[in-house]
C-alpha cells in the first residue's frame, strides 16, 4: 500500500496545504469565536473546491455547516440525501496549543493539534467530493459540525435529521491502527452523575450524628465498578469524585462521575438499569443517579454491508484489503447507527495518536483515502449497490 501510485486528481501537496490552513486555525469545542473562524475557513474552502457555499446553521453558539446536492437541496420537506458524509471541525486542543506544537510535515508525516482527529479527514472529504463533480454529488450531503468532541449536544438534531432515510452515512473520523483500519464497531458511551446526600456533623464532637457522604460514595464507587463485564467488553469507570467542605466536618454531600461503554444496546440498557438501581449502604444516606450524555453503540450489523462494499471498491482501486476494528470511543456515527442507518466510520485520516500530543497523519495516505471515499460514494449512488 505505501507504494501505490497517487490516485489521479488528488495532489498530496495541495491537500497538505489545505490541512495546514485548517490546523493553524485552532478550534477547541468550547470556544465559539474560534469555532466560527474555523467554520468560516471551511466554508470558503468548500466554496472553492465544491463550487457552493454551505448553509450555516448555528445552534447555541455552535456553528455547523451543511452542504446538500440534489435531493434534499431545496426539495420537498422530508426528502433526504441518499449518502451523508459526517465531519467535525472542533478539536480537543485549547487555544495556544499551536505555539508549543506547530503544524509540521516531516518524513511524510504531518502533525499539529487536531490534524489527525479530524481535520485531515475533513480535507479528504472535501477533495473526494470535489473529484466527483456536480453530477457525482447528486444525492449527497456533507455535515461539518463543531461540538463532536463534547458529545454533539447542539449538532445531534441536525445529524439525526440529515441521516434519516439515507442509504448510508460515511464518517470521516480517523482510522484505527497503523494500517488504517475502518471502525466497524464502536461502543456506546453514556456518562452518569451519582449524587450522594448525607448529613453534616462535627468530626470531633459528635461524628456519630452525621451520615458520611464520602464513605457512602466510596461504597458506590466499588459497586459501580462491579457493573462492568469484561467478557462483553462493558466498562463502568468512576472518573471524577468530590466530597466534603472542611477538615473537621463529616461530609454532607458527595458526587461521583461515571463513564460507561458497551458494545450492544442490550448491555447499555443493562448498565443503565443497574446504575439506577443503586441503593445506599449507610443508614440515612440518599442517592440520586442521573444520565448526563448518551450515544448508542455502533454495532457490527450497522456497518457490515458498507464494509463489504468498501472492500470491493478498495479492491477495484488496487488498494489491497481493508482492515476493520472495534473501538471504545464514540463518534457521531453512533448516533446514526442508533437510528438504524447503515454507517461506516473511520474513513478519514491514516496515522495515530488521537487526543494525544503528537497526533499525526500519513500524508501519502491522504489521496488514497480521498479516492476511496469518492469511489464509495460513486458505488452507493448506483441503486444496485446500496445496502438494504
Ligand atoms: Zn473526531
Amino acid at each position: 500500500m505505501p507504494h501505490d501510485p497517487v490516485p489521479a486528481g488528488f495532489d498530496p501537496a495541495e491537500m497538505v496545504a489545505v490541512l495546514r490552513t485548517l490546523v493553524e486555525i485552532e478550534s477547541p469545542s468550547s470556544d465559539p469565536a474560534a469555532l466560527a473562524a474555523c467554520a468560516a475557513e471551511v466554508a470558503t474552502l468548500g466554496e472553492r473546491l465544491l463550487g457552493a457555499a454551505p448553509e450555516w446553521v448555528e445552534v447555541d453558539g455552535h456553528p455547523h455547516l451543511r452542504w446538500r446536492w440534489g435531493p434534499g437541496a431545496g426539495g420537498p420537506a422530508g426528502e433526504r440525501a441518499r449518502v451523508v458524509l459526517l465531519c467535525h471541525l472542533d478539536t480537543v486542543w485549547p487555544l495556544g496549543t499551536l505555539e508549543g506544537w506547530p503544524f509540521v510535515v516531516s518524513d511524510g508525516v504531518a502533525t499539529g493539534p487536531g490534524a489527525f482527529d479530524m481535520k485531515a479527514g475533513l480535507v479528504q472529504g472535501l477533495f473526494a467530493l470535489a473529484s466527483l463533480g456536480a453530477d457525482g454529488r447528486d444525492g449527497v450531503a456533507l455535515l461539518v459540525t463543531s461540538d463532536e468532541e463534547v458529545g454533539s449536544r447542539t449538532s445531534r438534531g441536525l445529524i439525526e435529521a440529515e441521516a434519516a432515510g439515507a442509504a448510508a452515512v460515511l464518517v470521516l473520523e480517523p482510522s484505527a491502527g497503523a494500517g488504517g483500519a475502518l471502525k466497524t464497531v464502536r461502543k456506546g458511551v453514556a456518562t452518569y452523575q451519582v449524587d450522594v446526600e448525607g448529613r453534616a456533623a462535627h468530626a470531633g464532637l459528635e461524628p456519630e450524628r452525621g451520615v458520611n457522604a464520602l464513605v457512602e460514595l466510596a461504597h458506590q464507587a466499588l459497586a459501580v465498578t462491579g457493573i462492568g463485564d469484561a467478557a462483553q467488553g462493558t466498562t463502568v469507570t468512576p472518573t471524577v469524585a468530590a466530597a466534603g467542605t472542611t477538615d473537621n466536618t463529616v461530609p454532607a454531600a458527595a458526587r461521583l462521575r461515571v463513564d460507561t461503554r458497551a458494545a450492544t444496546p442490550e448491555e447499555q440498557a443493562r448498565v443503565d438499569r443497574e446504575l439506577r438501581a443503586l441503593r445506599p449502604v449507610l443508614a440515612g444516606a440518599r442517592l440520586a443517579v442521573r444520565r448526563e450524555t448518551s450515544r448508542p453503540p455502533l454495532p457490527a450489523s450497522a456497518s457490515a454491508e458498507l464494509f463489504v462494499l468498501a472492500q470491493r471498491v478498495a479492491d477495484q482501486l488496487g488498494m489491497g484489503p481493508l482492515e476493520q476494528a472495534m473501538v471504545g470511543g464514540g463518534s457521531d456515527g453512533n448516533l446514526t447507527a442508533g437510528l438504524g442507518i447503515p454507517t461506516l466510520d473511520g474513513l478519514g485520516a491514516v496515522g495515530g495518536g488521537a487526543h494525544a500530543r503528537g497526533e499525526h497523519v500519513v500524508v501519502a495516505a491522504m489521496p488514497r483515502r480521498a479516492a476511496l471515499v469518492a469511489a464509495l460514494i460513486g458505488a452507493l449512488r448506483q441503486p444496485a449497490a446500496q445496502p438494504s
